[in-house]
């Protein structure tokens, strides 16, 4: 939409999907309709951002849409998230396929001067979700009043992406209920818009986060000889850590481990009692972050009995690597390429030591990253009081969930080799 809120069909969409098959007349012609909605609900979703587990507003906002539209639903636990019933296919049985969209924002005070800005002081939408909610919603919309596809297929408003926990509540609730496959998209503010990164294979880090806790005994600042001095302990531990670790790790494993917070102390001549640190451990593979995990905490106990201090070492739950399936993400690129054209498709991007809680849903699945750069704006990263996208994307998003759904093979494939544990 420009400023004067006139909208403009993006020209990278290459392929009209009419000749696909016959349901593909029909859906072209409702996302048409929706089209120049798609900016209005990411720009309201955007206004009211709320938190990571406290998404009631923006949940009460997309179920009115969902209920004005006659599309049955379920809220996720404590009005958080939303899973719409399955749509059945034209011919059953049917593959039944979920698309998936996260609906949190951030503890980040928005710096942008856009008529659109965050209302919520402090919080912001700066990862983009606005956007996937907006696509899905938009996307739901066309496809409930465009009737039936080949497929079944369910959409899933996640809250909670941010912290890592949404993907389990809707597990919970029933989210993955026969799936064949998920599929998701997220905004990619490095590729210009029009553009897709599709990838099989690793797409996120297995995370897994830590506290530690240096006991020693506190005394004087200047008389240390009294007294076991934390400090000086988790000094030494955050250099062994850093050292050992990737010196007791093969060289083609990639894995990162980063302290980001130490506190301990409050005066200048007072040694403290105790220590805390909290940090976290990064790879692409669940046994080079076990080995990881082992490694400081055998340093952990080794540091111990050097300085005769107490150190404790509290892991959080393992969160799996996003790992797309070679069979889904074929069917993805293949839709993509279809639509997009083969240059607008990046099919080799490296992998993100970033976590993101859709490998949680225990089916196989596809990630694909949706290019926002905007030609006229410079770019500011994901998670920062600047970021912004380019708008014209949304309908691109909206077009790929489709054009998928409307190519799936609707002869059953089983997908049992390639299921993730
Ligand atoms: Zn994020
Ligand atoms: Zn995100």
């Amino acid at each position: 939409m420009d400023k004067a809120g006139t909208f403009h069909q993006p020209h990278w969409i290459t392929k009209s999907s009419k000749a696909i098959n016959p349901a593909a007349a029909r859906v072209s012609a409702q996302i048409d309709r929706i089209a120049p909605r798609l900016p209005v609900i990411r720009r309201h979703l955007h206004q009211h951002p709320e938190l990571s587990g406290a998404e009631l507003a923006t949940t009460a906002y997309l179920a009115k849409q969902l209920s004005d539209a006659k599309i049955p639903y379920l809220l996720g636990a404590g009005k958080r998230g939303i899973i719409t019933g399955t749509a059945p296919a034209a011919n059953s049985p049917a593959p039944v396929i979920a698309l998936r969209a996260d609906i949190d924002a951030l503890p980040i005070a928005e710096e942008n001067q856009i008529s659109y800005r965050s209302k919520n002081n402090g919080v912001m939408h700066a990862c983009g979700h606005d956007a996937h909610s907006a696509i899905l919603l938009g996307t739901t919309l066309a496809l409930h009043r465009a009737g039936k596809l080949p497929v079944a297929w369910r959409s899933i408003f996640q809250p909670a992406e941010e912290t890592g926990c949404g993907a389990g509540e809707m597990v919970a609730r029933g989210a993955v209920k026969g799936l064949q496959a998920i599929l998701a998209l997220h905004v990619d503010p490095t590729l210009p818009a029009g553009h897709v990164s599709i990838t099989p294979g690793p797409q996120s880090a297995f995370c897994q986060d830590f506290v530690i806790e240096v006991r020693g005994k506190g005394g004087h600042g200047a008389r240390p000889h009294n007294t076991i001095d934390p400090i000086a302990v988790a000094a030494q531990l955050v250099t062994l850590i850093y050292q050992a670790v990737p010196r007791q790790t093969d060289a083609r494993d990639p894995v990162v481990v980063t302290i980001g917070m130490i506190q301990g102390g409050q005066a200048p001549n007072i040694i403290p009692n105790a220590v805390v640190m909290k940090g976290t451990i990064r790879s692409f593979d669940q046994a080079v972050s076990d080995h990881a995990r082992q490694n400081i905490q055998r340093l952990c106990a080794g540091t111990a009995r050097a300085f005769r201090a107490r150190i404790a070492p509290v892991f959080d739950r393992l969160l799996q690597g996003v790992i797309n399936d070679p069979y889904v993400t074929d069917i993805c690129l293949k839709a993509a390429r279809g639509l997009l054209g083969q240059h607008r498709v990046v099919t080799d991007r490296r992998p993100s030591m970033g976590a993101e809680d859709f490998a949680d849903y225990p089916v196989p699945k596809c990630m694909m990253l949706l290019g926002t750069r905007s030609p006229r704006e410079k770019i500011t990263p994901l998670h920062t009081g600047t970021f912004s996208l380019d708008e014209r994307a949304l309908l691109v998003g909206v077009r790929i969930f489709v054009q998928i759904l409307l190519e799936w093979p609707s002869k059953h494939h089983d997908l049992a080799g390639c299921r993730r544990a």
